[in-house]
């Protein structure tokens, strides 16, 4: 199902000097910020920003972020028609970040076993 407000929405992509990957800390290609929802415990639809960067090594292998790492990686600097790639290619792995979810049962499962001293 299409959301209308995501037709519209703007996704805000800073090539120069992104910060560290936030997952190795390792320098990234890019930082993407855009507009994500998600359902809270109440059942309340929640609205904001989020943020995520593009890492040549945490993110090499996803069928996503691998098209927007080799072009990336391909040219010093983008001439008009990579521009225009960059713009798809970015917007599909906006929509792959969009399509990560965390597992309740195995976040509930490991707090449980955190709370007991197991983990
Ligand atoms: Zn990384």
């Amino acid at each position: 199902m299409t959301d209308p407000d995501n037709s519209r929405e703007e996704i805000h992509l800073r090539l120069d000097t992104p910060p560290p990957c936030t997952r190795c800390e390792g320098p990234a290609l890019l930082l993407a910020r855009f507009p994500h929802a998600w359902t809270n415990c109440n059942g309340r639809r929640v609205a904001g920003l989020r943020e995520s960067t593009l890492c040549p090594i945490c993110d090499r292998g996803k069928s996503d972020a691998e098209a927007l790492l080799q072009l990336l990686m391909a040219c010093g600097e983008l001439d008009a028609t990579s521009f225009e790639s960059l713009g798809g290619l970015a917007a599909a792995w906006v929509e792959s970040l969009r399509q990560e979810y965390v597992d309740i049962e195995l976040l509930n499962s490991e707090h449980e076993q955190w709370q007991r001293g197991d983990l």
